[in-house]
């Protein structure tokens, strides 16, 4: 356990020297939840290269860098009410329960990832995440609006509900592209009267967001 937080340690220290985590708070975030807590045992050991691992179901937990890069763009402080489309193993919605230090709501449509995430922010001791089994291109309106809502899939389009879904002044993470492996990572501002200012932050490569309004499976 501690060759594997020194291990952990040296690449948050990795990523900070590149540049890529730049806030005190998601530093923190990431010593806190080290990654080798929400994959299997066999990939424990790969936890702190930068890159994705394999998860259950042939989905991935994204590189640390990715991940970092999200959390930063979202600048997320606490109090905020954040959505995540993708749980996967639920490590990234660990890290926001850090960043915001309130319950975080995300949505999962994979049955055995699910309980895998559960399990492991279980043994984790995150608290106050609440996983959902359903189709996060339609949101999930109960807790809306959002803050921010941070997407970990690779969308066709921005889904229209999740614009919806988005307080004014709200943001939209989501990386929209090609449904094999090369997306764009737009930040979606929803104004004041409604309408929408997209940025772009660059290439990136997700497995696919499936659903209504997402890829047909
Ligand atoms: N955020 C995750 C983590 O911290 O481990 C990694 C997410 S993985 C790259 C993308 C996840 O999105 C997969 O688990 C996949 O099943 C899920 N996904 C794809 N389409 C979805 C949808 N419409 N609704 C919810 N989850 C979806």
């Amino acid at each position: 356990m501690d060759e594997l937080y020194e291990k952990w340690k040296r690449t948050v220290e990795m990523l900070e020297w590149e540049g890529i985590i730049k806030s005190k708070e998601v530093r923190e975030a990431f010593l806190r939840y080290p990654r080798y807590l929400f994959v299997e045992d066999r990939y424990k050991k790969y936890a702190h290269l930068d890159e994705p691992l394999p998860i259950p179901a042939g989905q991935t937990i994204s590189a640390p860098h990715m991940v970092a890069i999200m959390l930063e763009l979202a600048k997320l402080k606490p109090g905020m009410n954040v959505l995540e489309i993708g749980t996967g193993s639920g490590w990234n919605a660990a890290l926001i329960s850090y960043l915001v230090k309130r319950d975080v709501y995300t949505i999962e449509r994979i049955p055995e990832l699910v309980e895998f995430a559960k399990r492991n922010l279980e043994r984790a001791g995150v608290k106050n995440v609440h996983v959902i089994l359903g189709d996060g291109t339609k949101g999930f309106p109960p807790k809306a609006p959002y803050d921010v809502i941070i997407v970990t899939a690779g969308a066709p389009r921005v889904p229209d509900p999740l614009v919806e879904q988005l307080k004014p002044g709200g943001r939209l993470i989501i990386p929209v592209g090609s449904y094999h492996m090369w997306q764009e990572l737009l930040e979606v501002i929803k104004k004041k009267d409604g309408s929408v200012e997209i940025k772009s932050h660059g290439g990136v490569a997700f497995v696919p967001l499936i659903g209504e309004y997402g890829w047909k499976e």
